[in-house]
């Protein structure tokens, strides 16, 4: 008894789980379809998790409780709440008569979890976003439900509705994006996601200085997708904790078998605002630090100018906790959000890549020259230096070189290459500052 019990139950909170969930969904979609009833899955994915990081677990697991209980009295008898894992929830409503009353048990979910939850002395407020999808109307089976409600849970986060029905012909996208959502969660299981690095090279002796990682999605039909096509979604969902240990346990073994051939060279991993605003995000990196006996120094973290713009405050405590590591920070995209080199004060930023498109109008106009031009000796004046990201022609490079770059990365001196033909492209280039017995015999 106690055995099923625990089998079908998430431990945290007393909820159903998801193979409970899974069953009790199936039993109402078999009983709705002969008695042509509906049944509703509301899944209710809120920002909460950032909230729960922010507090350490066991306030976080508290709060999960409050939550529980908050949606369980929400309810009615035989409707059926169930955490799916994180701060993830779902009710299922096996009788619900149309769209409008599972508006209605939506809407007072949220009013419930509204109300501010008094933790440790603190008050803190929850907002949910809500999407409803209904048998037989959006999905035939439970998988296609949940994920059906997922995506409407999208939109009304987007959207910032609080709750949304499903609605393929209302939103363009959905279908669309309900398809790329499943398509990411199979990617990330079936390793289709991959790590390409583009070589980072001295403007003074053209040598590689660094390597920078850059994510692309194998995808089985669609070919090789750049990472706006899906990182942007991973920011918006719960797969983004898979996203960066991917990313982490694919780059990181890759570093050290090149420090081991003797290649040592930092390779720069980037990271998304999502990825700053976990705060666990520093340990993770440093187990795999650990886990690959990569030295901190191998690494390098870029965070974009936009994130540093958008979230400052709240990512500061990571920032700090990531240089504490010894790996050296890198602000990207330099020139893209309007933001002022003097705010980094204090910040243990070593390094300054100028966006792309600040360094093509280098090459155009007299002005861009100067702009940059003066953006660079602000850079070096607070002790960092300037890497020049995109460039495309020699013109460019000797110019961003005379304005001050040390260093520069774009297409003039290599794409994005896959791991093996970068490796080529380092041994081949041949002007790698290492004693030349570490790299005889490492590759053929
Ligand atoms: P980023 O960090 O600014 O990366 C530089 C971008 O410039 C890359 O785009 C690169 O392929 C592209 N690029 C390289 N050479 C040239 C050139 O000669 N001209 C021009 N115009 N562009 C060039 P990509 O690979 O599409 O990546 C786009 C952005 O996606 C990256 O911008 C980064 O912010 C993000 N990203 C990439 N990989 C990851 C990842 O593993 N995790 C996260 N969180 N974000 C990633
Ligand atoms: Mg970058
Ligand atoms: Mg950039």
């Amino acid at each position: 008894m106690k055995r099923e019990y625990q089998a079908n139950h998430d431990e945290l909170t007393g909820l159903a789980n998801r193979k409970l969930l899974i069953l009790r969904t199936q039993e109402a979609l078999s009983e709705a379809q002969q008695r042509k009833q509906r049944v509703g899955l509301l899944l209710d994915l809120d920002r909460f998790k950032e909230v729960n990081d922010t507090l350490g677990h066991p306030t976080g697991d508290r709060l999960l409780q409050t939550v529980a209980h908050r949606l369980t009295h929400s309810v009615r008898p035989g409707d059926l709440v169930a955490r799916l894992g994180g701060d993830e929830f779902a009710v299922l409503l096996p009788q619900i008569r149309d769209a409008a009353s599972a508006r209605e048990v939506a809407a007072r979910l949220r009013v419930a979890l509204a109300e501010p939850m008094r933790l440790d002395g603190m008050d803190f407020d929850l907002e949910a976003s809500v999407g409803i999808a209904l048998f037989p109307n959006h999905a035939p089976d439970f998988e296609l439900l949940l994920q059906r409600a997922d995506v409407a849970m999208y939109v009304a986060k987007e959207h910032r509705t609080g709750v949304e029905l499903y609605a393929p012909h209302k939103d363009r996208n959905s279908t669309a994006r309900l398809s790329l959502f499943s398509e990411l969660r199979r990617a990330l299981v079936e390793n289709e996601l991959e790590m390409f690095y583009q070589p980072k090279v001295n403007l003074a002796d053209r040598s590689a200085v660094g390597l920078e990682a850059l994510v692309r999605w194998r995808h089985p039909q669609r070919g090789v997708l750049p990472p706006e096509e899906f990182v942007p979604m991973v920011e918006q969902s719960y797969l983004m904790r898979s996203f960066t240990h991917e990313v982490i346990e694919q780059t990181l073994p890759q570093i050290a078998r090149w420090w081991a051939e003797g290649i040592r060279l930092p390779v720069a991993v980037n990271l998304s605002a999502r990825e700053l605003l976990d705060p666990t995000l520093p340990d993770i990196v440093a187990a795999g630090l650990r886990r690959h006996g990569v030295r901190p120094e191998a690494l390098r973290l870029e965070i974009s100018e936009r994130v540093m713009v958008a979230e400052a405050e709240a990512i500061t405590p990571t920032i700090l906790a990531l240089a504490d590591l010894g790996v050296p920070l890198t602000l990207d995209d330099f020139g893209t959000g309007y933001y002022t080199l003097a705010r980094l004060n204090g910040l243990p930023v070593e390094e300054i890549k100028i966006d792309e498109s600040f360094v093509r109008q280098v090459a155009d106009t007299p002005d861009g020259r100067l702009i940059v031009g003066s953006a660079i000796d602000l850079v070096g004046t607070l002790g960092m230096r300037a890497v020049a990201e995109g460039v495309e022609s020699e013109h460019v490079a000797t110019t961003m070189h005379a304005l001050g770059c040390y260093a520069a990365q774009g297409r003039h001196f290599a794409p994005p290459l896959e791991a093996a033909a970068a490796t080529n492209w380092l041994l081949e280039h041949g002007k790698l500052a290492l004693p030349s017995q570490e790299r005889t015999g490492s590759h053929g």
